[in-house]
C-alpha cells in the first residue's frame, strides 16, 4: 500500500454521482458515472444505503465492466453515490478506489470526492501521530479521520469542523445510513450539481449525467455549501468564511464533456467554440483547411474555421477502443506510436496548407506525433494552434498535470516550442482572448496552470506533482 505523505500529490480527475430517494437508486448511479466516465477510467465505485445499512461495491476499470446486473441487485436501498476516478502510475490499486466506507462511532459513512486537499499530508502526519490508521494513501481520507477524531456531537457538525481544517479542492458527495451530503469547497474549484428526477434528489459533477437521466438541472452546489439532504428534505449551510469565487477554467477548455452546463450553467461547447474563434482572430494564418484533433480539439476547431472562413475537415480519426489494456507487439512491428489512437486521412491533407488545433500543449510530444502523420499524410505547411495559453505549471487542485519542468512552455519560447513540434508555426490563444472567450460565464477563474497565480495559498511542503499517469498520447 503506497502511503500518502507530503511528498506526495494525490491529486486525481475524478467525477461524483449521488442520488436521494429513488427506488433504483444504485441503477442510476451507475447510469450517471456512465456518463461522467470521461472524469476518471482507473477506477470506480458505488456504495448504496438501504436506510439501514451502506453497501459497496469498489473495481477498477471502466463502471461499463465493474458493475454486472447482479452486483447492482445487491446494492440495495433509495440511495447512492458513486464515483469514477481518473489513472494515475503508482497508486493504481483498489484501495484507493472510492467511495470510502467506513464505521466509527457515529456509524457507517462514505465519501466520493473530486478535487485535491493542498494539506492532506500535514493533516495526516498529525492524525497518525495521534493514532490515527489510514487504509488507503488518498488525500479524501483525512476528511473522515477528521470527522472521526472530531469532539463535535452531531454529523453535521463532526463534517464542518472537517471541512474547516482541510484546504484545496474539494466536491464531495457522503452518504449515510440516513441521509446524502453534498458539498463544496468555498472556492469552488470543480463543479458540482443538484438535480431532481421526480421525487429523488441528484447530484452529478456535469449536467450531462442528469441528462442521461432525464433528470433536471436545478442548481449549482454553491462553493462553500454543504447541502443535507434526507427524509425531511434539504438543509443547506454555509458555515465557512467567504472565498473569492475560482472555478478551474480548464473544465472549461479540456476536461467537462462539451455537453455539459457547468458553474452556473455556462455550455461547455459554446465556451470551446468562443476559445477558437478568439484563437483565429489572434493567430490567423492563410491556409487551405482546419483540422481538429479529436476529441478534446473538434469544438474549438469549429469556432476556428467559422471565424476564420477557412473549411473545417475532418482530417484525423480516433480510434474509441483504445484501452488502457492495449499491449504493444514488441518484437514484430515496433513503436505504432500516435497512429494507435490516430490515423490522418490523407484525401483531406495531401498538398494542403493545414491547420491543425488543440485543446492544450503541455509536453509537446502528443503534437510533435500529430504533425509528422500529418506531413507523412502529404500537407504542404502545418499550423498549430492552441486554444488555451501556454501550460507553464502545475495544478494542486485536482487536474493531473505534470511537473512545471516538464511542461514545455515553462522554459522555452512560442519559437522553441514551434520547432521542437516541428510545425511549420504555432500560435496559442492569449490570457486575454481566454477570459474573453469564457465571458459569459461571469465569473473569475482559477488559472494557474496559465498564469502561475494560484488562488488559494499552497502550502510550503505541497511539492511538484511526480511523474504520474498523465501521457497524452
Ligand atoms: P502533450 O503531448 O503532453 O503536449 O499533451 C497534450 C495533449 O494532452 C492534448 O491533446 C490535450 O488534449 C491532452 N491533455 C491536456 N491536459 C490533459 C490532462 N490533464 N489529462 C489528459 N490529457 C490531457
Amino acid at each position: 500500500m503506497k502511503m500518502l505523505t507530503h511528498m506526495d500529490k494525490p491529486g486525481e480527475e475524478c467525477g461524483i454521482f449521488g442520488v436521494y430517494g429513488h427506488p433504483e437508486a444504485s441503477n442510476i448511479t451507475y447510469l450517471g458515472l456512465y456518463a461522467l466516465q470521461h472524469r476518471g477510467q482507473e477506477s470506480c465505485g458505488i456504495v448504496s444505503s438501504d436506510m439501514n445499512h451502506l453497501h459497496a461495491h469498489k473495481s477498477m476499470g471502466l463502471v461499463a465492466d465493474a458493475f454486472s446486473e447482479d452486483v447492482l441487485k445487491d446494492l440495495r436501498g433509495p440511495s447512492a453515490i458513486g464515483h469514477v476516478r481518473y489513472s494515475t502510475t503508482g497508486d493504481t490499486s483498489v484501495n484507493n478506489a472510492q467511495p470510502f466506507v467506513v464505521e466509527y462511532s457515529m456509524g457507517e459513512i462514505a465519501i466520493a470526492h473530486n478535487g485535491n486537499l493542498v494539506n492532506a499530508g500535514i493533516l495526516r502526519d498529525e492524525l497518525e501521530a495521534y493514532g490515527s490508521i489510514f487504509q488507503s494513501g488518498m488525500d479524501t481520507e483525512t476528511i473522515i479521520h477528521l470527522m472521526a477524531t472530531s469532539r463535535e456531537g452531531s454529523l453535521i457538525n463532526r463534517l464542518t469542523y472537517a471541512l474547516g481544517r482541510v484546504r484545496g479542492a474539494y466536491s464531495l458527495l457522503l452518504l449515510t445510513e440516513k441521509g446524502m451530503i453534498a458539498a463544496r469547497d468555498p472556492n469552488g474549484f470543480r463543479p458540482l450539481a443538484l438535480g431532481r428526477l421526480k421525487d429523488a434528489w441528484i447530484v452529478a459533477s456535469e449536467t450531462c449525467a442528469f441528462d442521461l437521466i432525464e433528470a433536471e438541472y436545478i442548481r449549482d452546489i454553491e462553493p462553500g455549501e454543504l447541502l443535507f439532504i434526507d427524509n425531511n428534505g434539504l438543509e443547506s449551510r454555509k458555515p465557512f468564511e467567504e472565498a473569492p469565487y475560482t472555478p478551474c477554467i480548464f473544465e472549461f477548455i479540456y476536461f467537462a464533456r462539451p455537453d455539459s452546463k457547468i458553474f452556473d450553467g455556462a455550455n461547455v461547447y459554446t465556451i470551446r467554440k468562443n476559445l477558437g474563434r478568439e484563437l483565429a482572430r489572434e493567430c490567423h494564418v492563410d491556409a487551405d483547411v482546419v483540422i481538429a484533433v479529436p476529441d478534446s480539439g473538434v469544438p474549438a476547431a469549429v469556432g476556428y474555421a467559422e471565424q476564420s472562413g477557412i473549411q473545417l475537415q475532418v482530417g484525423l480519426i480516433r480510434n474509441h477502443y483504445v484501452g488502457r489494456t492495449f499491449i504493444e507487439p514488441k518484437e514484430t512491428i515496433r513503436h505504432f506510436g500516435v497512429k494507435i489512437k490516430l490515423n490522418a486521412i490523407s484525401d483531406v491533407i495531401k498538398g494542403k496548407k493545414v491547420v491543425v488545433v488543440d485543446d492544450s500543449l503541455v509536453r509537446g510530444t502528443t503534437s510533435r506525433k500529430i504533425i509528422k502523420m500529418i506531413r507523412n499524410a502529404g500537407a504542404s505547411e502545418v499550423h498549430m494552434r492552441i486554444s488555451s495559453p501556454p501550460t507553464i505549471c502545475s495544478c494542486f487542485y485536482g487536474i493531473d498535470t505534470p511537473t512545471k519542468k516538464e511542461l514545455i512552455a515553462s522554459s522555452h519560447t512560442v519559437d522553441e516550442i514551434s520547432r521542437f513540434i516541428t510545425s511549420d508555426s504555432l500560435g496559442y490563444l492569449s490570457v486575454d482572448g481566454l477570459y474573453r472567450a469564457v465571458e459569459s460565464a461571469g465569473v473569475d477563474f482559477c488559472d494557474a496552470c496559465f498564469t502561475g497565480v494560484y488562488p488559494l495559498e499552497l502550502p510550503e511542503n505541497v511539492i511538484q506533482p511526480q511523474l504520474r499517469l498523465f501521457s497524452g498520447l
